[in-house]
């Protein structure tokens, strides 16, 4: 092994989970290590106003938000790198992780927060109006196109819940779905069917996101005869799914079908003692930057008990 270095609880990522576990473990005097990864402050970066958060009356962008937390950490104490995690070996205590492919921490406790990616349709249009009116959260954005007209790509429980949701706010939601059918429970799809202000196109894709400096259309693409329909929206939601930041833990952490980390309830211990899991890599459900912080918070309490239990 080349250089290593020994921390006591080591955190990897640098959302609102990971940042609030190093409040948290910097105030109980764990001495905390968060290295932040590719994406210092997470999928927070990547959205403008955020006006759910308790505690910002005003409403604060994603960015300074995040850096706020990572102010906030650092005036705690605890020690913030830059760094990326590239490996890790988790079979005894000290856990081993490997970052930027050239250095290894030793740890006695690891608390993951590498938080989710959300899937992107990847057609250049979505990529150059994300943030002009392109938006893959529906909850954290839908509230800028009140009684606009809006629309929304994908078919699972997500864009059903999303499409919903936007339904209370806007005035027509416009339901792109690429087969005959919805992946959604029944019941979500039941819902989504008679909301009167839900437009689904049924075997329809996206051809392009339409708008200069933000979105003015979608032209969406009939799969069956090649029939190309352009609807005015203002907002163009993008719900087809997440994909947990975990590959790195595979083959150590018990992990569902979709790759989110398991988590034992009501906690944030994961298969392997003095291991930790917080923030959306474990939690496909809410999402939100406030549970994801409320995790972190979980984690590092974990962690404190699991530390003290070893010391006792
Ligand atoms: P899913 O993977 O379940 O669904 C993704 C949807 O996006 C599918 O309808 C899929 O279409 C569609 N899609 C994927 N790629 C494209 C593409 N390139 N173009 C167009 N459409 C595309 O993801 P979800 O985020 O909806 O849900 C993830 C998990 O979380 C599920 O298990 C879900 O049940 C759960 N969940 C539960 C909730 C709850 O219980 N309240 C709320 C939200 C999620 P196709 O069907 O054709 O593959």
């Amino acid at each position: 092994m080349a250089e290593t270095e020994h921390v006591h609880c080591l955190i990897i990522g640098s959302g609102p989970a990971g940042y609030t576990a190093a409040i948290y473990a910097a105030r109980a005097n764990l001495k905390p290590v968060l290295y932040q990864g590719l994406q210092p402050g997470g999928q927070l970066t990547i959205t403008t106003d955020v006006e759910n958060y308790p505690g910002y009356p005003d409403g604060i962008m994603g960015p300074q938000m995040m850096v706020d937390f990572e102010q906030q950490a650092q005036r705690m104490g605890a020690d913030i790198r830059w760094g990326l995690a590239t490996n890790v070996d988790l079979s005894a205590r000290p856990y081993k992780v490997e970052i930027d492919e050239e250095k290894w921490i030793t740890a006695d406790s690891v608390i993951i927060a590498t938080g989710a990616s959300a899937k992107w349709l990847n057609i250049a249009s979505e990529q150059r109006l994300n943030g002009h009116g392109v938006s893959a959260c529906a909850v954290c954005d839908g509230f800028f196109f009140k009684e606009q007209e809006v629309a929304i790509v994908g078919a699972g429980d997500t864009a059903c819940e999303e499409a919903l949701y936007l339904s209370k706010l806007c005035s027509t939601v416009h339901m792109i779905v690429r087969r005959d059918e919805m992946r959604a429970s029944k019941v979500m799809q039941a819902r989504v069917l008679k909301t009167q202000n839900i437009k689904v196109y049924w075997n329809s894709e996206t051809d392009e996101v339409l708008g200069a400096q933000k979105v003015e259309g979608v032209r969406i693409r009939d799969n069956k005869t090649g029939a190309l329909t352009e609807i005015p929206v203002k907002a163009f939601f993008v719900a087809i799914g997440h994909e947990p930041n975990s590959k790195l833990f595979k083959g150590w952490l018990e992990m569902d079908e979709q790759g989110y980390l398991i988590t034992q309830p009501g906690s944030s211990k994961t298969n392997i003692e003095g291991v930790f899991a917080c923030g959306d890599v474990q939690d496909k459900i809410y999402r939100q930057a406030v549970t994801a912080a409320g995790s972190g918070c979980m984690a590092a309490l974990d962690a404190e008990r699991y530390l003290g239990s070893l010391e006792g």
